[in-house]
C-alpha cells in the first residue's frame, strides 16, 4: 500500500473545482474505494471524486532480484562451453611469471604446474594422476606419463 492515505470523512481539504474554476475547500462525504473519496465543493455544493495521486507503489512487485550472477565468475576455468585456446589462455596468464619445468617421463608433476615439452611447448598440468598427466598445450590437451623411474 502506499503511505498516502485520504483525508477523513467530514474533513476538507483543499482542491481544485472546475465549477469554481479555481482551488477550493471540499468537504469529504465519504470514502468510494481506499485510493479515492466523494468530496463536495463548499462554495458551489458540487459532488466530484477525489483520487490520491498515484505513485507507483501499488504496482505489483514482480520483480524479484536473485543474487546468483556473482558465482559464474568463480568457474571460469572449468566451464566446458570455453573454447581450448580461452582455457590455455587462462592458465597461461594464471602462470606467468612462473617458471616452467622441464618436461620428463621421471618428473611428477602436479595440477597447475607449468612444464616446458620438447616437442608441444610450454604446457599446465589440468590433471595429475599417478602415473600420468593431462596437460592443455597450446593447440590441444595431451596425456603425458610421468612418475617412471
Ligand atoms: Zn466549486
Amino acid at each position: 500500500m502506499s503511505n498516502l492515505t485520504l483525508p477523513p470523512v467530514a474533513k476538507s481539504l483543499y482542491y481544485m473545482c472546475k465549477k469554481c474554476e479555481g482551488e477550493r475547500f471540499h468537504r469529504v462525504l465519504a470514502h468510494k474505494t481506499s485510493t479515492s473519496a466523494k468530496i463536495e465543493c463548499e462554495i458551489c455544493k458540487s459532488v466530484k471524486t477525489y483520487t490520491l495521486p498515484k505513485t507507483g507503489s501499488d504496482a505489483p512487485s514482480a520483480r524479484r532480484l536473485s543474487g546468483a550472477a556473482g558465482t559464474a565468475a568463480a568457474k571460469k576455468a572449468a566451464s566446458s562451453a570455453r573454447s581450448h585456446t580461452g582455457n590455455y589462455e587462462i592458465y597461461n596468464s594464471n602462470a606467468l611469471g612462473l617458471e616452467a619445468t622441464p618436461y620428463s617421463i621421471k618428473g611428477n608433476f602436479k595440477e597447475s604446474q607449468k612444464l616446458n615439452h620438447v616437442k608441444f611447448g610450454i604446457g599446465f598440468v589440468i590433471k595429475a594422476y599417478s602415473d600420468k598427466v593431462d596437460v592443455i598445450f597450446s593447440d590441444e590437451v595431451r596425456t603425458l606419463m610421468h612418475n617412471r623411474p
